[in-house]
This record gives C-alpha cells, sequence and structure tokens, in this order.
C-alpha cells in the first residue's frame, strides 16, 4: 500500500483545491462515511519517485459552528490514524482562527509528522505574512499558492522526505 498523506483544516481554506493541484489529472474515489463527517476524498500522487496517496477531508453538513467543529476534530483523529504525513493547511488572507488553534493544539500532541501549509500566499506580501502562523507553535511553515501553484513543489520535497 502507498504511504497516505491527509489534508486537514477549517472550512475554506483551500484543502479541496490543494489536493486537486496534488492528484492532478488523476481521479478522485470518493468514500462516504457514517457520523458527522460527509465524504472523504483519496487520489494518487507522485513527486520525485515516491507514489503516495492524498486524502482530502471536509464536507459538513448541517454547515454549522458545532458540527463544522465536531466534523473537524473526527477529521484530524482519522487523519493522525491512518496517514504517514499530515498537512494542516490555513489561509493567511484570513488570518489565524479559534478553529485553527485547536487544530493546532491537537496535531500537536501527537508524533506524526506535521507541515503547516499557508495557503493564499499568491504575491510576496501574503508570503510575508504568513509568518504570523509561526504562533501556532510549529517548527517550519510553508507558504503555498494553491491556485497557481507556488511553493508546492517545496512543500512536497519535504513532504516525501518523510514517507
Ligand atoms: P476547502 O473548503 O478548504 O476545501 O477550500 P476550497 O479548496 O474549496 O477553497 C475555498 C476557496 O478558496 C475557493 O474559493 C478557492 O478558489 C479559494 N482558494 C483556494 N486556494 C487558493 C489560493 O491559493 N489563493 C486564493 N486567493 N484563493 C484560493
Ligand atoms: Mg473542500
Amino acid at each position: 500500500m502507498n504511504p497516505t498523506v491527509s489534508i486537514v483544516g477549517r472550512p475554506n481554506v483551500g484543502k479541496s483545491t490543494l489536493f486537486n493541484r496534488l492528484i492532478g489529472r488523476r481521479k478522485a474515489i470518493v468514500h462516504d462515511e457514517y457520523g458527522v463527517t460527509r465524504d472523504r476524498h483519496y487520489g494518487e500522487s507522485f513527486w520525485n519517485g515516491r507514489n503516495f496517496t492524498v486524502v482530502d477531508t471536509g464536507g459538513y453538513l448541517p454547515n454549522e459552528e458545532d458540527v463544522i467543529t465536531a466534523g473537524i476534530r473526527e477529521q484530524v483523529h482519522l487523519a493522525m490514524d491512518e496517514s504517514d504525513v499530515i498537512l494542516f493547511v490555513v489561509d493567511t488572507e484570513s488570518g489565524i482562527s479559534s478553529l485553527d488553534q485547536s487544530v493546532a493544539n491537537m496535531l500537536r500532541k501527537q508524533e506524526k509528522p506535521v507541515f503547516l501549509v499557508v495557503n493564499k500566499a499568491d504575491n510576496e506580501q501574503k508570503t510575508m505574512e504568513a509568518v504570523e502562523f509561526y504562533s501556532l507553535g510549529f517548527d517550519e511553515i510553508y507558504p503555498v499558492s494553491a491556485i497557481s501553484g507556488t511553493g508546492t513543489g517545496d512543500l512536497l520535497d519535504k513532504v516525501v522526505e518523510k514517507l
């Protein structure tokens, strides 16, 4: 079985955009789930000679704050169980939210490698602003623009080293 990289984070930070960029033209497989989690998408990716599976998480119904919080907690637990590497995505346009804080707290308490991906760093200004996310307590941040692809190569270079 291929190693697994899961993408977690609150809604609208760009998880699915990053997922689509990582799997390229390959097709995602959708797994329906029980519980608060609506579905998870699995896709295959390849970088620097390594094959790996990418998991996109999200899709919470109904769209209420406590349901979203419970859904994210469930997704983070699943990711911690089934992944070799976790990509924790945040958004430099909207800055740090309390949901980001609670995901960070969950992820810092476990052993799996976590990459803090600061998405929507579309230009130099936004990339500089991304440094505020160091306050979430991870050693490194990885500013990317999932839309344009900027930064995703540098991120993947480091990710595949951990697979
Ligand atoms: P998810 O809910 O975390 O899966 O987020 P989505 O991938 O659905 O993206 C949420 C919104 O953010 C969409 O409108 C995307 O087009 C936008 N978005 C995603 N990545 C980027 C990015 O790199 N830059 C900008 N400016 N917007 C982005
Ligand atoms: Mg999504």
